[in-house]
C-alpha cells in the first residue's frame, strides 16, 4: 500500500495530549477549554433532544442556526450573507477548511500557506493534488512581509489560506494586512480560505479583522468559524463557512459528500444561544484576564514573551534556557516538571531553530498559576 500521505504520523496535539495524561502533568499542549460550557446550553441541547429533533439536519444546515449566523456577522462585520444560499453548518470548522480547500483546488494548483500553519491545511491541500508554497513568518512579531508574499504569486497560484487570530502565534491581522492582500488578489483568480475561529477572543481592544469586511477580499472568500472556540465546546465539533453563493454552491458539492449534514439538536440549541450577544462580547476580556494571569506566573522566568494578540495561545522563547530544540524540551517538561506545551516547529514545513512553545491558557485560574510556579523553576 503506498500512503497519499508518507509524510504524515499522528498530529502533535494527540501526541502531547496523551503524553501529558501518562505523566499525569498539566496539559497546556492541545487547545481546548479546561472548564466546562454553559448548562444554559446544554440545557437548550436537552431540550432539543428531548423534544424530537434527533433525524437529519437538511444539508445545508438548520435554517433557524444559518440565518442566526447572518445575523450576527450583520451586526459585527457589517456584511449580509444570505442564510439560504450563503451560510452553510459543518462539522467543526475542520470540515468547513478541507471542504473549501477541495473546493476550489484541482492537481498542480498553487497555495499560499504562511508558516507556522495549522497542522489541517497542508494535508487537505496535497489531498487535492495541489502544492503549497510557504511564506515563513518568524519570531518574535510574526509580522507579514507582503513583498515576500507578492515574489510568490505565480500563474499557478488558485488560493491562499488566511488565519487571524492566528494559531500557534496568535498574531492578528490589521487593516493593513487586509488592504495588501486585496491589491495582491484584485486582479486575478485567486480565492481565499480564512480560518477565523478564534475571531471573538483578541485583546487590548484589537478589533478582529475579519477577511468578509472587506469587499476585495469578500467576494473571492470562504470564511471557516467554529463554536468550539467561542462557546466552549471543542467536543461537539460544529462549525461554519460563510461564503458568496458561486463558492458555496461548490463549497456543498462537497459537504453533501463528506458529512452530508451535522448533529441536528446542537444546532437548533446553538441558534438560540447565538441570538445573545453577550454570549461572546465576553470572551475577549474573559481570555485577556487569563492571558495576564499566565504571563504574570512566568514573569520572573527566563522565558520570553510579548503578549500574545488573539486566541487562546501564549507562545514563548526559551532560548535563554537551553539549545535543546524544542519538541525535546516539551517532552521534557511534560515529564520532568509536569507541564506540557506544544513545540511551534512542528506548524513548520521548514526545520528551523527559533525555540518556541506554545501554551494553551484556556484553563482555570488555579491550574495556571501552578504551571506558571513549575515553569518559573527552569
Ligand atoms: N483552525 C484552527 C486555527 C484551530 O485552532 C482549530 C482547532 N483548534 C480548528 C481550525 C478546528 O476547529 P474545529 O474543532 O471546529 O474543527
Ligand atoms: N486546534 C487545537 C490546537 O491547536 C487542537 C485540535 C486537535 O486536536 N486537532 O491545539
Amino acid at each position: 500500500f503506498t500512503s497519499k500521505l508518507p509524510w504524515v504520523g499522528t498530529t502533535i496535539f494527540t501526541v502531547m495530549s496523551k503524553l501529558a495524561n501518562e505523566a499525569g502533568a498539566i496539559n497546556l499542549s492541545q487547545g481546548f477549554p479546561g472548564f466546562d460550557c454553559s448548562p444554559d446550553l446544554v440545557a437548550l441541547v436537552e431540550h432539543y433532544l428531548k423534544t424530537g429533533f434527533n433525524q437529519y439536519a437538511p444539508m445545508t444546515g438548520v435554517p433557524a442556526l444559518r440565518e442566526a449566523l447572518a445575523q450576527k456577522t450583520e451586526q459585527l462585520y457589517g456584511v449580509c450573507y444570505h442564510p439560504e444560499t450563503e451560510v452553510t453548518v459543518t462539522s467543526g470548522a475542520t470540515e468547513a477548511l478541507f471542504a473549501a480547500i477541495t473546493a476550489v483546488i484541482r492537481p498542480g494548483d498553487e497555495v499560499i500557506v504562511f508558516e507556522p500553519a495549522y497542522d489541517s491545511y497542508v494535508p487537505a491541500i496535497e489531498l487535492n493534488g495541489g502544492i503549497p508554497v510557504f511564506v515563513t513568518l518568524t519570531p518574535p512579531t510574526y509580522a507579514i512581509d507582503w513583498n515576500t508574499v507578492r515574489a510568490k504569486i505565480t500563474e499557478k497560484t488558485r488560493l491562499i489560506i488566511v488565519n487571524t487570530p492566528h494559531n500557534p502565534t496568535g498574531r492578528v491581522w490589521t487593516a493593513d494586512d487586509l488592504e495588501q492582500l486585496a491589491a495582491l488578489v484584485k486582479h486575478r483568480d485567486i480565492w481565499i480560505v480564512s480560518d477565523e475561529v478564534y475571531e471573538h477572543i483578541r485583546f487590548d481592544g484589537r478589533p478582529h479583522r475579519s477577511l468578509a469586511t472587506h469587499p476585495v477580499l469578500q467576494e473571492r472568500t470562504f470564511v471557516c468559524g467554529s463554536f468550539g472556540k467561542t462557546f466552549h465546546i471543542t467536543g461537539w465539533k460544529i462549525g461554519y463557512c460563510l461564503a458568496p453563493k458561486e463558492l458555496t454552491t461548490e463549497f456543498r458539492k462537497i459537504h453533501q459528500y463528506l458529512t452530508f449534514s451535522t448533529v441536528t439538536p446542537i444546532q437548533h440549541a446553538l441558534a438560540d444561544y447565538l441570538k445573545n450577544p453577550e454570549h461572546y462580547e465576553t470572551l475577549p476580556d474573559f481570555y485577556e484576564r487569563k492571558r495576564d494571569l499566565f504571563l504574570d506566573s512566568i514573569r520572573g522566568s527566563r522565558f520570553g514573551f510579548q503578549p500574545t494578540e488573539g486566541s487562546f495561545f501564549q507562545t514563548v522563547s526559551y532560548q535563554a534556557i537551553t539549545d535543546e530544540s524544542d519538541y525535546d524540551l516539551a517532552v521534557r517538561l511534560t515529564r520532568e516538571i509536569g507541564v506540557a506545551s506544544i513545540p511551534v516547529s512542528v506548524f513548520y514545513n521548514q526545520k528551523n531553530d527559533y525555540r518556541i512553545l506554545r501554551f494553551c491558557f484556556a484553563k482555570d485560574d488555579e491550574t495556571l498559576l501552578r504551571a506558571g510556579e513549575r515553569l518559573s523553576q527552569l
